[in-house]
């Protein structure tokens, strides 16, 4: 095995020992800055965040947990997310966490979208389209999400837009349409998506569908009890929608207009001027 792979291996390792755990691995300094030396298609900066204050001489502590979305710490630029972001994609685009959807997917689909974002859209996972173009939300759906979001008054490059999973779910060889992720693949690659909201530090995100929210809460409920009030992720206000891909199936306007209420509350909570257009459209 390749240094890189071995090294990779080893990350997710502790990775999954912290999810199941809920204990972050630290790493003194200077290991930190001997891996940093090495040639890597791997970051180790993202070990250094998970473990931010290890202290010296105890291996075993638990560092405070980050207060995503918080605006204390410093803010990066624009261009340090850039790259930041980067790196995540590139130890996604190798990642064998999930050896049956590494093995079927045609490539991984990160995200997309503005790295300083205000808002973050979260689906569920990729579907056909998505693994064909590598791109989240490509498809009717996607084309229906991009539709509400300039309605909202923002061109889709403004916002960020990414899954819980980054690999499509396998189907049956032969099989059309999609399936939903499983919960433990939504466990196995949640801390990718942790990684992106931790570096957009959106100031809103906004949950597509009961999955996205099992997937970023852990809740399961049906989604008419869920959507349309402020929840919070990590700090971070999170507001529940029903996902695109219903609205395609249940074409009922009272439903669309549902979407577009959650959405003007999104509006409000961002501080954004709602036009009298805006009040009274539907999808
Ligand atoms: S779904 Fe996520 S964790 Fe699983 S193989 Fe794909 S990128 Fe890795």
């Amino acid at each position: 095995m390749q240094f890189p792979q071995a090294l990779e291996t080893v990350l997710q390792t502790l990775e999954r020992m912290r999810d199941e755990t809920g204990h972050r691995p630290c790493a003194s300094r200077m290991a930190l800055d001997a891996l940093n030396q090495i040639s890597s298609p791997r970051k180790i900066d993202s070990l250094e965040g998970h473990a931010p204050s290890c202290p010296k001489n105890n291996l075993g502590a638990d560092p405070p947990s980050r207060d995503y979305g918080a605006a204390s710490s410093a803010a990066p630029s624009k261009t340090e997310k850039t790259d930041k972001l980067a790196a995540v994609q590139t130890r996604v685009s190798v990642c064998i966490k999930c050896p049956n959807l590494a093995s079927s997917r045609t490539q991984t689909v990160f995200g997309v979208g503005n790295p300083d974002a205000e808002i973050m859209f979260v689906g569920e996972a990729p579907g056909a389209d998505e693994d064909a173009q590598g791109e989240p939300f490509v498809g009717r759906a996607g084309q229906l999400l991009t539709k509400i979001i300039r309605a909202m008054g923002f061109p889709r490059e403004e916002v960020y837009i990414a899954n819980v999973l980054k690999c499509r779910p396998d189907v049956p060889a032969g099989s059309f349409g999609n399936r939903p992720p499983t919960p433990r693949e939504m466990q196995t690659c949640r801390p990718y998506l942790m990684e992106q909201i931790d570096i957009i530090r959106p100031k809103v995100i906004v949950a597509l569908g009961a999955v996205a929210v099992e997937g970023l809460l852990g809740t399961r409920a049906p989604m008419r009890e869920l959507r349309g009030r402020w929840d919070s992720f990590n700090g971070t206000p999170l507001m529940i929608t029903y996902h695109p891909a219903y609205l395609l199936r249940n074409q009922s306007p009272s439903e669309k207009r549902k979407v577009w209420e959650d959405m003007m509350l999104v509006l409000e909570r961002l501080e954004k001027p709602i036009s009298e257009k805006q009040r009274n459209y539907f999808l």
